[in-house]
């Protein structure tokens, strides 16, 4: 391998290309990792992180709603939204310094600027040419926008981040999680928030119940939702947008944030002229252990458009390293990964659907409850918790978990344990419930709602 630079060179420092770049160095490994904007990439400067921070923020208009049910009173209430994210920006920023640090002290070189690839071993950054025995294609990817007339005026989640002022009406436009969560985010802090999404329910991909719950719930906190609904156009006149929908009906907002999806980002990294595959959608191809169409070059994350989640970069980081430089072949295990989405009430959700389960095993058993949380029994709050559990029948494996609630991401992550540990209904029934909690419910439904 000495005859190369490095050993492996990552394009991209967001949650896969750091990991993988730490790992493969604490194997021994010379590494590099290339970076052309941000340390951490998305989810540490325009995901993950500053958006559950924003949905903290915004998650407070309610509580003080909810402290008079107990017994307080809360004076006058200001919200300054410059200093939200000038506080955002200082934690972001410490983060970034974090990174740095961990990239540092594990001996992996950084280097700032747009790489770019050469030949199947070199990568040109900043006019200076790299060579490397494997090179990471880890690039993240970048927010879409449709070609309408007046797009321009419109913003995407990277920009919301940044806004100069909270905007008085918004709307948000997909039907994704990040779509729903910026909803809430600025309805909860304030905005008249419209969410319009083309297809008939949001959150494709996710348990029919939990969709339709928490669409319920959030139009019961005055979201303006509208499916099967889209902007044909926008215009700007003085300082408000004007959208007008594909039925004719229009919109006025400050604010209009597109959230429709994510595509590979692989622009100009010279990924066709060394013959990468790629997919229809411009993700690269991988094989189970994340091997490019190009043997020497490997990619990981969201550029091959597989699970975009942090963790699933995070760990298929450290599979590659394993792969490459521990002689131990690691391909990902995508199985039973949890997620969750910071709406407001949140969904936490692991394991199969209703659907996908009915598809995959025929005969399932269902178990669903639906209740007021005892402390909602004080805030005359209408919220409805959501539980549910999926089982296939013949083994009596539960093979999906799903919830709208509060903390419902907190609570899921201990029952994916239990899902990827393969547990069936009656190992759930064996184990006592933490009382009084929400979570209990999980372990104490015994009836069945649905058969097939
Ligand atoms: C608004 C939002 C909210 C999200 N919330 C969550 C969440 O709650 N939970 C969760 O698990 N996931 C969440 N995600 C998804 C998560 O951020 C991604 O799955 C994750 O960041 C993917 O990691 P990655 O390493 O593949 O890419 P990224 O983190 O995107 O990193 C890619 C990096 O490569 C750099 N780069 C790109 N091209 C080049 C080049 N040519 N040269 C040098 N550098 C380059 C980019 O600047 C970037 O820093 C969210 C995403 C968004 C947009």
């Amino acid at each position: 391998m000495a005859q190369y630079d490095f050993d492996l060179f990552s394009i991209g420092a967001g949650s896969g290309g750091v990991r993988a770049s730490r790992m493969s160095a604490s194997y021994g490994a010379r590494v590099a990792v290339a970076e052309e904007r941000y340390l951490g990439g998305t989810c540490v400067n325009v995901g993950c992180i500053p958006k559950k921070l924003l949905v903290y923020a915004s998650g407070f208009a309610e509580e003080f709603e909810a402290a008079a049910g107990f017994g307080w009173s809360v004076g006058e209430r200001t919200f300054d939204w410059a200093r939200l994210l000038e506080n955002k920006d200082r934690e972001i920023a410490r983060l970034n310094a974090v990174y740095a640090r961990l990239l540092d002290e594990a001996g992996v070189q950084r280097l700032e600027g747009r790489a770019r690839i050469v030949d199947p071993h070199t990568v040109e950054i900043g006019g200076r040419s790299f060579t490397a025995a494997n090179l990471l294609v880890a690039t993240g990817g970048w927010p879409t926008l449709p070609k309408i007339p007046g797009i321009e005026h419109a913003i995407s989640s990277n920009e919301a981040f940044h806004l100069k002022e909270l905007p008085r009406r918004v709307v948000v436009v997909g039907g994704g999680y990040i779509a729903v969560e910026f909803a809430g985010i600025f309805n909860g802090l304030g905005s008249r928030t419209t969410e319009l999404y083309r297809g008939e329910l949001f959150l494709r991909g996710f348990d029919d119940d939990v969709r339709r719950t928490l669409a319920d719930e959030m139009r019961k906190k005055g979201i303006d939702l509208r499916f099967g609904a889209d902007i044909a156009r926008i215009e700007k006149r003085g300082g408000v947008l004007r959208a007008r929908l594909d039925d004719g009906a229009e919109l006025e907002a400050e604010q209009i944030l597109y959230a429709i999806g994510r595509a590979p980002n692989i622009a100009g990294l010279g990924l066709e002229q060394v013959g990468v595959a790629l997919d229809g959608a411009g993700a690269v191809v991988v094989d189970a252990y994340m091997r490019t169409s190009v043997p020497s070059i490997w990619a990981i994350g969201d550029v091959t458009n597989r699970l975009n989640l942090t963790p699933v970069a995070i760990h298929e980081g450290m599979a590659i390293a394993a792969t490459l430089f521990a002689g131990r072949p690691t391909a990902p295990d995508h199985s039973d990964v949890p997620t969750a989405v910071f709406s407001q009430p949140p969904v936490g959700t692991v394991g199969l659907t209703e659907s996908a389960a009915r598809e995959r095993f025929g005969a399932l058993d269902v178990y669903r409850t639906s209740f007021r949380s005892l402390r909602n029994t004080l805030t005359g709050s209408e919220e409805k918790t959501l539980m549910k559990l999926v089982v296939d029948r013949a083994s009596q494996r539960v093979v999906g978990a799903h919830m709208v609630g509060p903390e419902a991401g907190e609570i899921i992550q201990g029952i994916a344990i239990a899902v990827k540990c393969h547990a069936t209904k009656a190992m759930f029934d064996a184990t006592l419930g933490i009382h009084p909690t929400a979570a209990e419910e999980f372990v104490t439904m015994r009836t069945p709602v649905a058969t097939s």
